[in-house]
């Protein structure tokens, strides 16, 4: 069946952060919809894939993002993490603690998701700098102590999202 084509790469990735970050909406730009002002808090789980090109490969990256109360909580599903390859981990540049939850949130990563994740580590919201209570500095410095990659983001106005997004699918390719 063409689904399994085997000169097909595979990753699968998982966006995870606290409600509200922006998660959806990264989401939502990478797979070139419009961005959503004011978008519901859906329920469950949403998955989204695209066929990029990395290394001249096609490769069919396929994004999870645990939407509504999965997202809400810390202990988030086995299943969410399973296969997983990359996360983009997002906090909210106008919230600190959006930030300092950054922690936990990898904790649970390790715990969950197979060993050698790519991590991206994305300050959302980089267009409210007006209201910002993360400096770059701090998230940089973050990234760097735990290994992660790091980038500041708007899906308002779509800055560095493709680039969260294929730095995530690169890095992994590089690995496998
Ligand atoms: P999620 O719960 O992490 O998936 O967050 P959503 O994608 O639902 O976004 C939460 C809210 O933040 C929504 O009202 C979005 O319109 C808003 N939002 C998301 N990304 C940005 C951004 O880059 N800039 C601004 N100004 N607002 C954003």
């Amino acid at each position: 069946p063409r689904r399994n084509l085997p000169w097909v790469q595979f990753y699968k990735c998982v966006t995870i952060g606290d409600e509200a970050v922006g998660k959806s909406c990264l989401l939502l730009r990478f797979m070139g919809k419009k961005f959503r002002p004011e978008l519901d808090p859906t329920i469950g789980m949403e998955a989204d894939q695209r066929i990029i090109s990395i290394d001249d490969k096609p490769t069919k990256f396929q994004i999870w993002d645990p939407a509504g109360e999965e997202s809400r909580m810390f202990c988030t599903s086995r299943g969410l993490y399973r296969g997983a390859a990359a996360a983009i981990l997002v906090y909210d540049i106008t919230r600190r603690e959006t930030f300092d939850h950054i922690g936990r949130w990898l904790k649970e990563a390790e715990e969950l998701a197979p060993p050698n994740l790519t991590t991206i580590l994305v300050g959302n919201k980089c267009d409210l700098s007006h209201e910002r209570a993360v400096s770059y500095e701090e998230g940089q410095e973050f990234a760097e102590k735990h290994g992660l990659i790091f980038m500041e983001s708007s899906a308002k106005t779509n800055q560095n999202v493709e680039e969260a997004f294929f730095t995530a699918a690169r890095t992994v390719s590089k690995k496998s």
